[in-house]
């Protein structure tokens, strides 16, 4: 594959040994009640980049004592919006302070490129500076209407103690998506990290006890699904649940909390498109089509791997985009030049290779790519930018999640069938349009079944604008009010004026 870019051996140099990573509960660093621990090995460079305590029942146990104690006790959701966002607004300039730091241990577990990583660092800045401003704003409703001598009043109260699980793809900007709104509305927490990338949300443990956030208001259990986050998902202390991760696991976690009715908010997976239609600016949709699949090695919820293309410009817009995709460096994350790091895991990478080797031999065509990349002097495991082509809408690989850097292509004639094929799957996050033609984009907006509509751009985030899914892909919304409003009861308090008597009875 030498016609690729690949970039190897980066002149910088890995921590002398592993990250140590604790649990934290109740304001101390603990070791788990059993003593275990795991590793986490470099999905890049082969070597153990993390030691972390492995929890176990006892360990969840005193977290969510912990937390419901906080709760009850009034340490946190009893304080004014203005204390909240002093906290929230202290720990964002931590997170700047500690983002060289917190960006290299994200990419030596998740092995995406260090440039990357320092930049979801200050994303995931503001948006606790985001829901500081949240945090003193935030507002019920009085009604007034009722009569003259009734008042009603809603108030927004916290959910009460929230269990956040986290995926290994963005670990710090999505315990970011979740942490800060939790706490803005008065919630306390217990987290538990992907066992993949646990070193980053024990980073921000650090920093929380820093800014002096309350003993027992944030607690971080590290470990694996089953016992951890299984026994978080289930246990009646916990009354709301907010996990962002596989359709598999959401769904698991659904029936898990439905034990005790907890409140459940979801972001999982998707199979997102892009439409191009014949008159859209090819040179931008090119650009975006390769940045949408390729980013985050296409390890990514919102990652476009599909692409649906009118059939009179396909053939142009698939060599094109081979073109592009044959010049973007992969290879070694800790190089700054990087733009696609490593895979995950061995097991992972077998996986998406899976996916390619039985879409070729049902029929499609490897135009790019299709096997693993060998990244010299590396010691991880990388795939190659991929593109396939002649893939049918019943195939796998137009289907499911392959999350990684994998484009399917499929085409249409009329906006009808566009329409079809992009509604035609179980996911529904994100979808985008191709057009110069408003119309074309606006209608398309509307009947796409997706949480996210992107004309003529490719996956812009705001703070401010919420995000989600529908369908298999989530639900609920996290970001703007949207996400506020997850970790908020509405509590209806009426009130008569003057004395009054209900003369029900005589
Ligand atoms: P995963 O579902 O395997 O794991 C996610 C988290 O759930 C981990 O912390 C894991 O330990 C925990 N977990 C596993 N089994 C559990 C159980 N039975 N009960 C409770 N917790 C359990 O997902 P992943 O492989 O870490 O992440 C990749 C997935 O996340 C992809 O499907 C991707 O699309 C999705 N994702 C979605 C979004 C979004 O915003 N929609 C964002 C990022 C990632």
């Amino acid at each position: 594959m030498s016609e690729l870019n690949v970039v190897s051996i980066s002149a910088a140099k890995l921590p002398a040994g592993p990250f140590i990573a604790r649990h934290l509960i109740d304001g101390d660093w603990r070791q788990s009640a059993d003593g275990a621990s795991f590793e986490r090995v470099s999905p890049s460079h082969g070597s153990v980049v993390t030691l972390a305590a492995r929890g176990g029942l006892r360990d969840v146990d005193a977290a969510l004592f912990a937390a419901r104690q906080a709760f009850d006790k009034g340490r946190w959701s009893r304080t004014s919006g203005k204390e909240r966002a002093t906290y929230l607004l202290k720990i964002a300039d931590l997170i700047d302070r500690e983002r060289d730091r917190i960006a290299l241990m994200e990419t030596l577990e998740s092995g995406k490129p260090i440039s990357q990583a320092k930049a979801e660092i200050e994303g995931a800045a503001d948006l606790w500076r985001y829901a500081a401003s949240l945090a003193r704003t935030m507002h019920g409703e009085s009604h007034n209407s009722l009569g003259e001598d009734i008042l009603g009043l809603v108030l927004k109260e916290p959910a009460g103690v929230v269990a956040i699980i986290t995926p290994w793809n963005f670990p710090f900007l999505i315990v970011s998506q979740k942490l800060p709104f939790a706490l803005a509305a008065g919630c306390t927490a217990v987290v538990k990290p992907s066992e993949m990338t646990p070193a980053t949300t024990v980073i921000l443990g650090e920093l929380l006890v820093e800014a002096g956030i309350p003993a027992g208001v944030v607690n971080i259990v590290l470990g694996y699904g089953d016992p951890v986050g299984a026994a978080m998902t289930a246990d009646k202390r916990v009354e709301m649940v907010t996990f962002t991760g596989s359709t598999a696991v959401g769904k698991a976690i659904v029936k898990a909390a439905s034990g005790t009715l907890k409140k459940v908010s979801l972001e999982l997976g998707g199979k997102n498109p892009q439409v191009i239609f014949p008159d859209a600016d090819m040179t931008s949709a090119v650009d975006a089509v390769v940045f949408g699949v390729y980013f985050n090695a296409g390890e990514c919820c919102n990652s476009s791997s599909r692409i649906i293309v009118h059939e009179d410009i396909a053939e142009e817009f698939v060599a094109r985009t081979v073109d592009l995709s044959r010049k973007v460096p992969f290879g070694d994350p800790l190089d700054p030049s990087t733009q696609v790091g490593a895979i995950i895991t061995p097991e992972h990478q077998a996986k998406i290779h899976t996916h390619v080797r039985n879409a070729a031999n049902s029929g499609a065509s490897v135009r790019l790519g299709g096997g693993p990349l060998d990244v010299p002097g590396l010691n991880g495991q990388f795939y190659q930018p991929t593109v396939v082509c002649d893939v049918r809408s019943d195939m796998p690989i137009a289907r499911d999640e392959v999350f990684g850097p994998v484009l399917s292509v499929l085409t249409f004639r009329t906006l009808e069938e566009a329409v079809d094929l992009v509604n035609g799957t179980d996911y529904g996050l994100s979808a985008g349009v191709w057009s110069e033609n408003v119309h074309t984009c606006l209608e398309f907006a509307r009947r796409a079944r997706a949480g996210t509509v992107w004309t003529n751009t490719w996956m812009d985030g705001f703070a401010e604008l919420p995000f989600g899914g529908m369908r298999e892909s989530g639900q609920g919304r996290e970001l703007g009010r949207y996400g506020l409003e997850e970790f908020l009861e509405a509590k209806t308090v009426t009130m008569r004026i003057g004395r009054t008597r209900t003369p029900w009875v005589a």
